[in-house]
């Protein structure tokens, strides 16, 4: 079975700012051209939020929901694999995964999980 492919970020040819989801045009210079970059490296846990009413697909009381930002400058948001948010502190280094996030009609959908590794 082969792993979804991960996240795209698109970051602007001129001015360097990342963008997700896809714009037609760059947010700060309005220009058109874009490459494709993806997350690399571990991260830096920047904020993150408890959500306790989970809609349908979700098995599980409550998510903990967290956006980080990784070595190459790429923000991402995702699940974060910690048993309460009293684990966790901004700032903290988190690997990421590639991984089934939830299910809708039986079948799985894929997003980024942060694993703390302090
Ligand atoms: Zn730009």
């Amino acid at each position: 079975m082969s792993a979804p492919a991960p996240l795209p970020l698109y970051r602007c040819a001129h001015c360097g700012r990342l963008h997700h989801p896809f714009h037609d045009r760059c947010l700060d210079c309005k220009r058109r051209d874009f490459d494709i970059i993806h997350p690399q490296g571990n991260a830096r846990l920047l904020t993150y939020t408890v959500i306790v009413s989970l809609p349908e697909g979700f098995d599980q009381p409550a998510l903990i929901l967290g956006l980080a930002e990784f070595e190459n400058g790429a923000r991402a948001l995702g699940q974060i694999k910690a048993g309460s948010a009293k684990e966790l502190r901004t700032g903290m280094a988190v690997a990421s995964r590639w991984e089934t996030i939830r299910f809708v009609n039986g079948q799985p959908i894929h997003g980024i999980k942060f694993e703390p590794l302090e």
